[in-house]
């Protein structure tokens, strides 16, 4: 459960070299290659951040950079525009259509990386590399341990997906059916109930001991992570 990295670049010689890179330094890293791929990739994996060419086929960059930002699903996911223009101006269209970091082809690994890190930070404060907190909650996406006021707590798999994916965004509603494409992912077929079944699991492990509830469940709608509780 590293950070998932989306790579949207044309050129084979710089999308092998990122992958390779990139995944050395623990990222799991998806490339795609124009940019309806890249939307529907951002939409259906939900990265955490996205590094996007801005010379594309078909589609620029910059647009498919508007394009996420306008809609709902993708519009938090932090974007950092790769690019060979490098003038003051194409800079300044790339931060108005919402990209949170440019680099300049052609750049250094470390520099690219240090970026990733610093980008996440500053747009996911609770996100040190891979442990998210929240509240006295804490995630460590890579050896998959959550603890609550300090305290071990036991997770199956689709509980601390479940979990992950409500902590990554606090106070926004998720449906069930949002959940179900997040979690069990989006070819496979579980009634809206499942999800209940799974919430109501990893309530009972956070909430041991009488544990104050920081999951909200919104009627007929879904459920959500108390914004306030993290505070
Ligand atoms: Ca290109």
């Amino acid at each position: 459960m590293s950070i998932k990295v989306l790579v949207v670049e044309d050129e084979e010689a710089i999308s092998l070299l990122l992958k390779y890179n990139l995944k050395a330094e623990g990222f799991t890293v998806t490339v795609v290659d124009d940019g309806d791929e890249a939307l529907m990739a951002a939409n259906e994996m939900q990265p955490d951040i996205i590094l996007l060419d801005w010379m594309l086929p078909h589609v620029s960059g910059i647009e498919i950079c508007r394009q996420l930002r306008a809609r709902d699903e993708t519009r938090e996911i932090p974007v950092i525009m790769l690019t060979a223009r490098a003038e003051e101006e194409d800079r300044l269209k790339g931060f108005e259509k919402g990209a949170d970091d440019y680099v300049t082809k052609p750049f250094s690994m470390k520099e690219l990386v240090a970026r990733i890190h610093a980008v996440l930070r500053r747009t996911n404060p609770g996100t040190a590399v891979n442990v998210i907190t929240f509240g006295d909650i804490a995630m460590d996406r890579e050896t998959m341990r959550v603890t609550r006021a300090d305290q071990s707590i036991e997770l199956g798999p689709t509980e601390f997906r479940l979990l992950e994916t409500l902590i990554k965004r606090p106070g926004r509603v998720y449906s069930r059916e949002q959940l179900l494409d997040r979690v069990w992912g989006q070819d496979i077929y579980v009634e809206a109930r499942t999800v209940d079944v799974h919430v109501g699991r990893l309530r009972k492990a956070l909430n041991k001991g009488g544990l104050v509830d920081p999951i909200r469940t919104v009627r007929s709608s879904g459920y959500a992570l108390d914004e306030t509780y993290g505070k």
